[in-house]
This record gives C-alpha cells, sequence and structure tokens, in this order.
C-alpha cells in the first residue's frame, strides 16, 4: 500500500490560521501527525466523533455531531483511522461545558459535553439505526415510511444528575501513602481519584471518601494489580433512594480484613444511613470485581428500597437496576405494554430480584420469574412475601434451560418479558418463546444491537414489533436502554 502525502490547498479556518486539506487520490489519504480538517458526521456507539475529510473516515475524541474541526491524525488503517482534536472551528451549538472536573480523565461520562436534550435524540436515533441495519426492520417516519415500528423519543430525567445508587469502584495508592478510588481512565488501568461524582448519590459518594480516610487511618493497603500484593481491591456503596439506606461491600484481597473492629466502628460513626457491611473474598489476579465469597460483618445482609410503592429488598450480589427513578419509568412502560387484563400467566426472564415480576403480578394472573444468580431468586422470594404478593413463583437456573422445561411441564405463557444482559437472549430461550406462542413480548434490553439481532429471530418466528421506547437510564453515558413491544401475527 502506497501513502500518498496529503498536498492540499491551503484553507483558513480562522483567521491567521492555516489549516491543511487533502486530496481524496488514496485509501488513506493522510500520514500520522498530519493536520487535517474535518467535518464531525456523527457518533459512534462509544461516544467518539465520526469525522470526514477528503472521503476518509477519522474517529475524533471529543468531536460532537456537525462540528468542524482542527484535527492531528494519530493512526491510519485501510478504511479509516484516528485523530486527536486539535481545534474546533466550528462548534455545535449542543455543545455544552462538562460540569464535572474531571471529565476529561474519567471514563465514567462520555457525554458530558453533550446538551442533554441532543443526548435523548442521539440516543432515540442510534436505536433506530440498529433496528433498521442489524434488525432489518422498517422504522416509521425513517426514509419517508410511514409504517414500521414507531420509535418513540427517549424518555429522559426531569433532573439527570445524582442519579446512580450504586458505586463500585476500584483502590489504588496515591504515592504519598493515601489511597485513591474513582474510575478507570478511559482504556486504561489508571484510577482516577473521585471525591464528587456528579451522577453519584451523595451518600455513595460520602462513602467512597470515608473508606479512603479509614482505610489510610488504619494503614490498609491497596491492592496492587502488578504484584498481587495489598488488601482492599474495590468498594461498593448502595444506597437505597427512597430508604436512604446504605450498604458497604469491601472486596478484598485474602479471606481477612485487617483490624476488622476497628473498620466497623468507624463506618458506623461516620456513615448515618448505614445498614450493612459486607466482605467479598476475591483472591484472584484477574479483572473480575467480585469473587465467589461473600460475607456479612456488621448489620443486616441486605437492605431495603422501594420501587413505585413495592419494597425491595437488596443484597450485595444482586442485581439491582441503578437508576431508581427512570427504572420506574421503564418498569411501567414494561407493563403498560404487557396490556393485562389480570387473568394472564406472564413469564419474567432474567427476573434479577423479582422486580419486574412483581410489577407485573400486580396486574397479572400469574407470573413465573427465571434468574441464574441463586442469591437473587432468594431476594426475589423474599421481595414477594414482604409486598404480599402471592401470585408469583421464582425458580433460579439459566433462562434457556429453565424456559424449556417449564413448557415440558405444561406451563403457559399470555405474555414473556425478557430483560437479558448486554449480550442478549439465548438462541435456545428466543426459540423456547417461539414455541409457547405467546400473545406479547416485551423486551427489555439494555444494548440496542442485540435488542435488534434478537428482534430479527422473533420477527421471523411470527412476531411483529409495534413500538420501541427507550428510556434514558445512564444520563451523560452512552448507554442507551430501551423497552420493545411485539405481537404474535
Ligand atoms: N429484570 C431485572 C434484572 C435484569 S439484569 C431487573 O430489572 O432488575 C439481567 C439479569 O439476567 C441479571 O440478574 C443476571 O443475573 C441474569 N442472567 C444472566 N444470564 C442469565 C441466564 N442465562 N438465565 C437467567 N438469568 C440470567
Amino acid at each position: 500500500m502506497t501513502r500518498k502525502q496529503g498536498r492540499g490547498a491551503v484553507r483558513s479556518a480562522k483567521p491567521g490560521k492555516p489549516v491543511k486539506t487533502v486530496k481524496a487520490d488514496s485509501d488513506v489519504p493522510f500520514q500520522k501527525n498530519e493536520e487535517v480538517t474535518v467535518d464531525i458526521v456523527g457518533m459512534t456507539h462509544d461516544g467518539e466523533g465520526v469525522g470526514r475529510a477528503s472521503g476518509f473516515t477519522l474517529f475524533v475524541h471529543g468531536g460532537l455531531p456537525g462540528e468542524k474541526a482542527r484535527v492531528r491524525v494519530l493512526k491510519t488503517k485501510k478504511q479509516y483511522g484516528y485523530a486527536k482534536l486539535m481545534e474546533l472551528t466550528e462548534e455545535s451549538p449542543d455543545r455544552i461545558k462538562p460540569p464535572c472536573d474531571i471529565f476529561k480523565e474519567c471514563g465514567g461520562c462520555q457525554l458530558q459535553h453533550y446538551d442533554y436534550e441532543a443526548q435523548l435524540s442521539w440516543k432515540r436515533q442510534h436505536v433506530v439505526d440498529n433496528l433498521r441495519r442489524i434488525g432489518k426492520l422498517q422504522v416509521a417516519g425513517e426514509d419517508g415510511a410511514e409504517e414500521g415500528v414507531i420509535v418513540h423519543s427517549a424518555i429522559g430525567m426531569d433532573d439527570p444528575w445524582r442519579y446512580r445508587n450504586k458505586a463500585t469502584v476500584p483502590i489504588g495508592a496515591a504515592g504519598n501513602g493515601e489511597l485513591v478510588a474513582g474510575f478507570y481512565a478511559q482504556g486504561t488501568h489508571r484510577i482516577i481519584d473521585m471525591d464528587d461524582c456528579l451522577i453519584q448519590h451523595e451518600h455513595n459518594d460520602e462513602v467512597l471518601r470515608v473508606v479512603k480516610k479509614v482505610a489510610h487511618e488504619l494503614r490498609i493497603q491497596p491492592y496492587n494489580e502488578e504484584t498481587g500484593q495489598g488488601v482492599l481491591r474495590h468498594v461498593m456503596a448502595r444506597t437505597g433512594a427512597v430508604s436512604g439506606e446504605i450498604m458497604v461491600v469491601l472486596v478484598t484481597n485474602g479471606k481477612r480484613l485487617p483490624r476488622q473492629p476497628e473498620w466497623i466502628e468507624h463506618l458506623r460513626a461516620s456513615l448515618p444511613g448505614l445498614k450493612s457491611i459486607v466482605q467479598n473474598i476475591n483472591e484472584k489476579n484477574t479483572n473480575v470485581i467480585f469473587g465467589e465469597e461473600t460475607r456479612v460483618l456488621w448489620g443486616s445482609d441486605v437492605i431495603y428500597d422501594e420501587l413505585d410503592g413495592i419494597r425491595f429488598a437488596i443484597s450485595a450480589r444482586s442485581f439491582y437496576q441503578v437508576n431508581p427513578v427512570q427504572t420506574v419509568a421503564l418498569y411501567r412502560k414494561a407493563v403498560e405494554y404487557a396490556a393485562l387484563t389480570g387473568s394472564e400467566r406472564v413469564i419474567d426472564a432474567y427476573c434479577g430480584i423479582g422486580t419486574i415480576s412483581l410489577f407485573l403480578a400486580r396486574k397479572a394472573g400469574q407470573v413465573y420469574g427465571v434468574e441464574i444468580v441463586p442469591e437473587a431468586i432468594e431476594d426475589a422470594k423474599r421481595n414477594a412475601e414482604l409486598n404480599d404478593i402471592r401470585n408469583v413463583t421464582f425458580e433460579a437456573g439459566p433462562a434457556e434451560v429453565v424456559m424449556p422445561r417449564w413448557r415440558k411441564e405444561g406451563v403457559e405463557a399470555d405474555v414473556i418479558v425478557v430483560d437479558p444482559p448486554r449480550k442478549g437472549c439465548d438462541p435456545a430461550l428466543l426459540d423456547t418463546i417461539l414455541a409457547l406462542k405467546p400473545e406479547r413480548v416485551v423486551y427489555v434490553s439494555c444494548n440496542p444491537s442485540t435488542l435488534a439481532r434478537d428482534l430479527r429471530v422473533l420477527e421471523d418466528g411470527g412476531y411483529t414489533t409495534v413500538e420501541v421506547t427507550p428510556v434514558d437510564m445512564f444520563p451523560w453515558t452512552v448507554h442507551v436502554e430501551s423497552v420493545a413491544w411485539l405481537e404474535r401475527r
């Protein structure tokens, strides 16, 4: 492959600042370190600006759709390359000043430079693009189509800050004997110390500050990934948004937490809402945060929280949606799409601690929940009892194994709700849905691409996707949650 040096005309983006552009006469029209002007024409699913120059694509971190920028080429491949944003020559009207001081370094948020309303439209469009490209679905309003899947505007938050009820962050050494806790810088394992995270519940920020301070005072060594030495690996703080109850989970390298009584005393003295201190043991030298063994050091094994009047017990290892305000919006939409009249038999697959199951049970005849994590199913059963909801049964196991067995045992379903992890539904589970022939399927998804892939399978099996509603569960990040409603043809 011959690389030609760009030898285009010199053009001024701003008076006195000459910028080179190039001719499109080669596959890779740029050389490393060359400066070029690009039009940012879109944004990738991970929030990178998609720049175009001379018919070539350059990904530009920090660029927003509609902008023009002078960039420096970092690396090129056959079809595309990467470039560093040097100067914006035309700014998007949707560009805002990121309110967080560490936005640039921290990998936690990706879109704090993007106006919230613009983010919501981008998220909707991201869902539309996936449905069309991967799901091969016709979307109403796209390309002049009147018919097709209706994709609603994303449901946003009135106040999109401080929404997270859970923080899980690595602990490291600051160099001066103090500890740092925070997210990893994007694409690295360097911890960016975080004292005040603007998308986090204040309680959780306080837990992290207190844990760092206590660990420092008690001379607890943070875990070092390279040497495998040290004690404290991660801290998880979880707060019930309605109850205000706090759980602290200390993930340790080794069974012993040195100076355990002092830990408990210090944490209790500093955190008024504290209800539970839990230790999780992880001795493996991997990226996985939690180990197999979890034990309560003080207080309860759960904290309680409430969603739309239903109470939930949440244990350390159970999945619980991180944005409670939007979770209520999401679950209400899922229940609306299920269109229950009081007699239906409903399966809730990937049910976690039974949150959606209990929302559904208020309107259904009988609900069956299935979930792979046994502790979550224990929580789910406890939650049904706690709310005196009796028309629901839960079973632990892989949904793709349990549901086919239910079918053999004669379980029928009028409605099936699924809420899988990012990788989407197991093919065997999709087959079982097709075999059970429910009238409706409600698909809750945290990943538009696997959603689109699975909708295609269901469409080919006799279902029509009627509507999709994106719900903004993770403002200022690129994550997009959505709920889809399908009807049997
Ligand atoms: N519906 C719940 C949980 C959704 S998260 C809520 O809204 O809170 C997805 C859940 O799927 C997690 O609890 C995870 O443990 C579970 N899971 C992952 N793989 C699974 C499988 N193969 N079968 C059943 N559950 C699974």
